[in-house]
């Protein structure tokens, strides 16, 4: 390790602990930052620091956006009596991807996972709970078809259904294990359009 600079070092070290970078990649990385224009570097070291600091939860659905409420809940066009509820932001995105789903969404930003020690109260169940004292008709659940993202389906359903709220899950035409963010379109709004009832 001592054969660099310890500046190069120390970035090595910083990427390789990003998901999915090993000392490899970092160390490719590391040297084409070293040669590129200092401008540049610039940008992106401050394109980090500002998505860092601005970025924020939806005050509603808790995505993450630039917005006290994000451009989705602020819109009045969309079904906000329609809630579909997802583990992440990206599941989100690749659900607003297809263009087909006009109602709103809530994000969890997790699930839970007895094995992990993630309870429900680990996760953004209170505010959904709390957002269904408004004029809501549906909650589809759209939490991944792992064990954790059944646990959670299930969890959920049995937490809604007492209120009288249609709760519904989303078909299982996503790959058991597979992550919202990897299936085709079609793929998702099947398994939109197949949903049954909890
Ligand atoms: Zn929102």
């Amino acid at each position: 390790m001592n054969t660099y600079s310890g500046y190069i070092n120390k970035l090595i070290e910083e990427l390789s602990a990003l998901p999915g970078i090993g000392e490899k990649s970092a160390g490719r990385l590391a040297f084409h930052i070293i040669n590129m224009p200092e401008a540049k570097v610039n940008r992106l070291a401050d394109a980090m620091i500002q998505a860092r600091s601005r970025v924020r939860y939806c005050k509603e659905c808790f995505t993450l956006t630039d917005e006290e409420i994000c451009p989705i809940c602020a819109n009045p066009k969309r079904d906000h009596r329609t809630i579909m509820v997802l583990e992440n932001t990206r599941d989100l995105s690749a659900y607003e991807k297809t263009g087909k789903y006009d109602g709103v969404y809530h994000v969890l930003h997790g699930a839970i996972s007895p094995m992990l020690g993630i309870g429900p109260n680990d996760i953004r169940l209170k505010e959904l709970i709390e957002r269904l004292k408004g004029d809501v008709e549906e909650v589809i659940i759209a939490t991944n078809s792992s064990l954790e993202g059944e646990t959670t389906a299930m969890y959920i359903g049995k937490l809604i259904k007492p209120t009288g709220i249609r709760v519904t899950r989303i078909a299982s035409g996503v790959p058991v294990g597979g992550d919202l963010e990897n299936i085709d379109e079609v793929t998702l709004l099947r398994a939109l359009e197949g949903r049954t009832e909890l």
